[in-house]
C-alpha cells in the first residue's frame, strides 16, 4: 500500500553506502521513519531534497504498522536550505529537529505541531529575531504536550492569584501562598511574554523583539523541555 503525506525532514542518517534512514514529521501520521533507497546516487531523484526542515511531499510504502517503510518519492514544496548558511539560525533549527526526533510521536496525528513549525520556519525566513523565535517554538511545543501549565492560576490552589514563582514539581505557576523553596522566580515581564506568545503568530515578533528575551522565561523553557525528553538537547545552541 501507497500512502501519501506532506512531511518536514528531521534528520537523516546513512544505512548503507547508496541509502538514507530519514526522519520525517508527517502531517498525517506524526513522526515517521523511511528508508531512501539509493539516494546518495548522483542520479537519484531524492537528491537535493532530503534536506533538513525541507517541506515535501512524500509517497510511501508501509508493509505493516511497525514495519520500516521505503520512501518512493519526494517533492520538494518548500526549502529551508537557505536558512542554514546563518550559523546561529543554524543552531536554532538543528535544535528544533532535535527537539521533534525525540518528542514527536509515531502514528499520531499532530495538525497543530505540524503547523506550528511551518509558522517557526517562514518566521525566520521573514527575519524574526532567531531566540525569540525559538523560544516561541519551545513554550508552544510543551504546550501541546500538555506539559505547560497555565500561568493565569496557581497551580497548587488554584486561585488566579499574582504568580510568583515557578516549580514543576509541585504543579508549575504557584501563587505567594503555595510558593516553594527553590523554584524559579517569576516576574510580571514574564508572564506578559508568555501571554503575547500564547496570543500572537510568531509573524507578529518583528517590533516586539527588540526587547531581550527574559532571562528566567528562556531557563524555564530549556529546563522544561529537558525535562519533558529525558535528555539535554540544547548542547549545540552552548558550543
Ligand atoms: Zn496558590
Amino acid at each position: 500500500m501507497i500512502d501519501k503525506s506532506e512531511a518536514y525532514i528531521l534528520k537523516k542518517y546513512d544505512l548503507t553506502e547508496s541509502s538514507y534512514l530519514v526522519h520525517f514529521f508527517t502531517r498525517e501520521l506524526g513522526a515517521l521513519k523511511l528508508v531512501a533507497k539509493g539516494a546518495k546516487r548522483s542520479k537519484s531523484n531524492f537528491r537535493g531534497n532530503l534536506e533538513i526542515l525541507n517541506l515535501l511531499e512524500i509517497e510511501f510504502s508501509k508493509k505493516e504498522q511497525n514495519d520500516l517503510g521505503v520512501l518512493r518519492r519526494a517533492e520538494l514544496i518548500e526549502s529551508s536550505y537557505d536558512l542554514f548558511s546563518n550559523y546561529q539560525t543554524a543552531k536554532y533549527l538543528f535544535t528544533i529537529s532535535e527537539i521533534l526526533s525525540k518528542g514527536a510521536k509515531e502514528n499520531l496525528k499532530e495538525e497543530a505541531l505540524f503547523r506550528l513549525i511551518g509558522a517557526v520556519i517562514e518566521s525566520y525566513k521573514d527575519g524574526i529575531d532567531g531566540e525569540w523565535l525559538f523560544n516561541y517554538f519551545l513554550l508552544w511545543f510543551l504546550k501541546l504536550n500538555g506539559v505547560f501549565p497555565s500561568p493565569f492560576v496557581c497551580g497548587k490552589c488554584r486561585r488566579k492569584s499574582k504568580i510568583v514563582v515557578f516549580d514543576i514539581d509541585e504543579g508549575g505557576f504557584l501563587c505567594a501562598k503555595c510558593k516553594t523553596e527553590d523554584a524559579i522566580n517569576v516576574d510580571d515581564k514574564m508572564i506578559e511574554v508568555i501571554k503575547e506568545i500564547l496570543e500572537y503568530h510568531p509573524g507578529e515578533f518583528k517590533d516586539k523583539n527588540k526587547r531581550e528575551f527574559p532571562k528566567g522565561l528562556k531557563s524555564m523553557l530549556y529546563f522544561n523541555t529537558c525535562h519533558f525528553l529525558g535528555s539535554d538537547v540544547f548542547t549545540i545552541l552552548k558550543g
